[in-house]
């Protein structure tokens, strides 16, 4: 009878003892893989003290050498190498006045006067209906989101490339903002909303592949915006337009107290042109679940030569819509890949993608719906 209490007690301490370990692990796999989110903001905060600290003596450092009339020539637009706290930068050059008049036959300008600058960004919900409403009005816009403006020739032709899924309420209060943006700022556009369906993990990367090659066989676009749902400009300035060099539009997120987190940073809010996109092979398509595509893109733009560029000073600033990380998971195998990005460029992106879209045209946006899987991205030789 002893025997048998002394065996129950052990096997009371050890049901213990599994308890606490069971539950120490499972919420530490829950930060590891269901709140990757969570985990990086708390860790940036960190460091962003230090970065704000170091920032303010360089801008000290900064104004002195203004005031002793050293090293007064400033870049146009964007900001000068390395610099990421240029808000005490002056704007240089001017934007049009009220009274400009335009040419159907000329360029438009990429200064416009209704770029007023700051815009009232409000991240509160509204409906898909709503929004119908409202830009039922505007006779000019064509089904799939598709606007050009009537009183010049756009100078850039842009596609908008949105990844999805299961983020519905942010579709609308996105295209509230972007519609009236972009038409200020007198681009040709349209929106493409590319959908994940299927159980896999989250692949942003490779639905921007899928969500390029659409977009070109429906119009002949020239430049392409990469953009996150839940990302809103803060100041309409900042142009839609790409350029020599691939373009980070989303310098300053408030999520990271608008700073740039690093250096390298090439999320959020991206542009290149056909022509660069299509020489860096695209995105990886073998990025599944959140995070290190887009450190991955910035690794092949610079192989192929180019230099990043940002906007000047407060335009790249963005507000987030609030959101959490549903049952997503973080990609523990992105390190891996990044260290091969050079290799991996050539046999990894638009040209080893397979995929059947489901494609439905509304009235302010294409969806693209598509079903990835692994399997969709042979690699071989590798
Ligand atoms: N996204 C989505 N559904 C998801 C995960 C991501 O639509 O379940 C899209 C969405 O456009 C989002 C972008 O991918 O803005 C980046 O993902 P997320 O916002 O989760 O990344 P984070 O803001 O944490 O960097
Ligand atoms: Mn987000």
């Amino acid at each position: 009878m002893s025997v048998l209490r002394r065996m129950m007690r052990v096997s009371n301490r050890s049901l213990l003892a599994f308890i606490f370990f069971f539950s120490l692990s499972s919420s530490c796999l829950y930060f590891i893989y269901v709140a990757p989110g969570i985990a990086n903001t708390y860790l940036f905060m960190v460091q962003a003290r230090g970065i704000m600290l170091r920032e303010n003596v360089k801008t000290i450092g900064h104004m002195i050498r203004l005031y002793t009339n050293k090293n007064t020539t400033l870049n146009g637009t964007d900001y000068p190498e390395g610099n990421n706290s240029s808000d005490y930068l002056v704007q240089t050059t001017t934007y049009l006045p009220e009274n400009f008049t335009y040419s159907p036959y000329l360029p438009c300008p990429e200064k416009l006067p209704y770029m007023r600058g700051f815009l009232n960004v409000n991240v509160s919900e509204v409906s898909f209906d709503e929004i119908r409403q409202l830009f039922s009005k505007d006779l000019d816009i064509e089904p799939g989101g598709h606007w050009r403006p009537k009183d010049c020739k756009p100078r850039w032709k842009v596609a908008v490339l949105i990844p999805f899924r299961n983020r519905h309420e942010h579709l609308p209060i996105f295209f509230l903002h972007l519609i009236p943006m972009l038409q200020k700022q007198r681009l040709e556009f349209a929106f493409y909303v590319i959908e994940q369906t299927g159980t896999q993990p989250f692949n942003r990367a490779m639905l921007f592949n899928v969500g390029f090659k659409e977009a070109m066989k429906d119009s002949v676009w020239d430049c392409v915006i990469f953009h996150d749902v839940d990302h809103l400009p803060e100041n309409d300035r900042n142009y839609y337009g790409c350029g020599e060099m691939p373009r980070h539009f989303a310098a300053k997120l408030d999520k990271y107290m608008y700073i740039l987190p690093y250096k390298e940073f090439f999320g959020g809010v991206s542009g290149l042109t056909v022509e660069q996109f299509r020489r860096i092979n695209g995105f990886p398509n073998a990025f599944w679940g959140w995070g290190g595509e887009d450190d991955d893109l910035w690794n092949r733009v610079h192989y192929a030569g180019y230099n990043v560029t940002r906007p000047e000073g407060d335009l790249g600033k963005y507000k987030s819509i609030p959101h959490h990380h549903r049952g997503e998971v973080q990609f523990l195998g992105r390190y891996k890949l990044l260290r091969y990005s050079k290799e991996r460029q050539y046999i990894d992106g638009l040209n080893n993608l397979i995929y059947t879209p489901k494609i439905l045209v509304d009235r302010l946006y294409t969806n693209i719906s598509v079903n990835l899987m692994p399997e969709l991205a042979p690699i071989e030789d590798y």
